[in-house]
């Protein structure tokens, strides 16, 4: 009997590979400019990747928010753009979309995550409330805080361990959560902020199970759970994978099983639904519709539009069922993975286990030789740049900013430089490029030594923040 070559081949190499689902029929040129080229764009950039032009930049893998590429069937909506005022036909779309993939009833649409994120803060939370969630992200806490709560911290302790093998690092301990109602009781927790993935875990999942028990314990406390919605795409892979019962599942069954565990959900529609801009928000219970539907007029925009042009909403539509495929996001999730395991196969100390958007390098272990306060994650992420023109992200001492009382920098348990995956932009090929140049600036390693602040703005400083090489 004759074999085919793949089967010949897979068994010599034992393995057999996967494919993206798609092929190119547009290309965007990138180039590489020369090293000296990139040493003077790294040094007028004060070593923060944040303050560098696009153009300088090779591969880019500073966020996965809006840089997404979005197919022939988004971009032919783009056209279908029906841009009246009131009642857009592609409102109704998207309504549609997001009644039928997600389950919920009521829909807003926002110019993007934060967006939405302001609308239920403001529409639920009183001053003094406490808001309990399986780890923070910046803009959901900050729209939190600026509603009068109080954001309370009640994932697992494993997330906060980068080397912990748990296969849902951003389930919520119930045991922390019954220790905050105990403290402040039921009635100021409006509801639970749930994430899936956590973003600032490393893009770890919620386990279905967790979800289901999370909502009888709220049940019983009348407590509602809101759901930031932005990856649980990835989140119902790492379900269809690890969780049992649910691998003859399809993600949009799972999707569905998800959200019923939940009162309603935000939506950065820049990450899992595939478009460059855009948000929502949804819920069941009209009178929080009501509240969130009479505040957008006044923030965003009509309520059937919600600060997106028609034919934004249209692309929106079509990337929520696309972006829901097994495929798809089989092969977004796998090519992280990709990334991911030749690191680790050369011992680059990485955040475990991999999650479902980026790859975290453990900078402290990579530079155990520097000191936090010689920014070892921002030193990692400019050492890249320089090396092959890849940019990545600080998430470590600079991002955590100072102490307002103290006025010292706080120094995080993590101290990690983000390598965020867009979506259906990049090939294996330049996963390769990024692993192999990071291998080149872990065999040197020795040899850096670390970077000195000479210009701190005073919020948020690691989007303005200045550094010189300490040589
Ligand atoms: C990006 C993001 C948001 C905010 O969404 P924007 O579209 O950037 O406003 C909220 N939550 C999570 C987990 C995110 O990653």
């Amino acid at each position: 009997m004759s074999k085919s070559k793949y089967q010949t081949m897979g068994q010599q190499f034992g393995r057999r590979s996967w494919a993206e689902p798609w092929k190119i029929k547009m290309v965007e040129p990138i180039r590489m400019i020369s090293k000296e080229d990139r040493q003077k764009a790294a040094a007028e950039a004060g070593y923060n990747t944040f303050l560098m032009r696009s153009e300088d930049v090779y591969i880019d893998l500073l966020t996965d928010s809006g840089t997404g590429a979005m197919s022939d069937r988004q971009w032919s909506g783009i056209m279908m753009g029906d841009e009246a005022y009131a009642g857009s036909r592609n409102f109704y779309h998207l309504e549609n979309a997001i009644q039928t993939y997600y389950g919920y009833k009521f829909i807003i649409p926002t110019h993007q995550g934060r967006g939405a994120e302001h609308l239920i803060s403001q529409a639920i939370i009183k001053k003094g409330d406490y808001i309990p969630g399986n780890m923070y992200f910046t803009t959901t806490r900050l729209h939190q805080e600026l509603a009068g709560g109080t954001f309370v911290d009640v994932i697992i302790d494993e997330a906060h361990n980068p080397t912990a093998q748990h296969p849902f690092k951003g389930n919520v301990d119930l045991d922390k959560l019954q220790a905050l109602v105990d403290k402040v009781g039921a009635k100021n927790i409006p509801y639970v902020s749930l994430a899936g993935t956590v973003n600032m875990a490393g893009g770890q999942p919620v386990s279905m199970a967790n979800a289901k028990e999370l909502r009888e314990f709220c049940n019983k406390l009348g407590i509602r759970v809101y759901l930031d919605a932005t990856r649980m795409y990835e989140n119902c892979f790492f379900i269809q994978e690890r969780e049992a019962g649910y691998q003859d599942k399809t993600i949009a069954e799972i999707l569905l099983e998800f959200c019923s565990y939940t009162d309603g959900a935000w939506m950065s529609a820049k990450k899992d639904n595939l478009v460059n801009i855009g948000g929502w928000l949804a819920v069941n219970q009209a009178d929080v519709a009501e509240k969130a539907r009479n505040m957008v007029v006044v923030y965003e925009g009509l309520h059937t539009y919600g600060g997106m042009a028609g034919r934004d909403m249209e692309a929106l539509a079509i990337g929520i069922a696309e972006g829901v495929d097994d495929d798809h996001i089989a092969s977004r999730v796998r090519q992280v993975r990709y990334l991911g395991k030749l690191l680790l196969d050369w011992d680059i100390p990485i955040m475990e286990p991999i999650g479902g958007h980026a790859i975290f390098l453990d900078a402290k272990r990579f530079y155990d030789h520097l000191s936090q306060d010689l920014f070892p994650a921002q030193t990692l992420a400019a050492e890249l740049y320089i090396d092959s023109g890849v940019r990545a992200m600080e998430r470590g001492v600079v991002s955590a900013g100072r102490n307002p009382e103290t006025g010292k920098h706080r120094y995080p348990a993590l101290e990690l430089t983000r390598l965020t995956i867009p979506r259906r932009v990049y090939t294996q090929a330049h996963m390769d490029v990024v692993a192999e140049s990071i291998k080149n600036i872990f065999d040197t390693r020795k040899q850096t030594k670390g970077l000195k602040m000479v210009y701190e703005p005073e919020y948020l400083r690691f989007f303005q923040a200045k550094f010189e090489q300490i040589k």
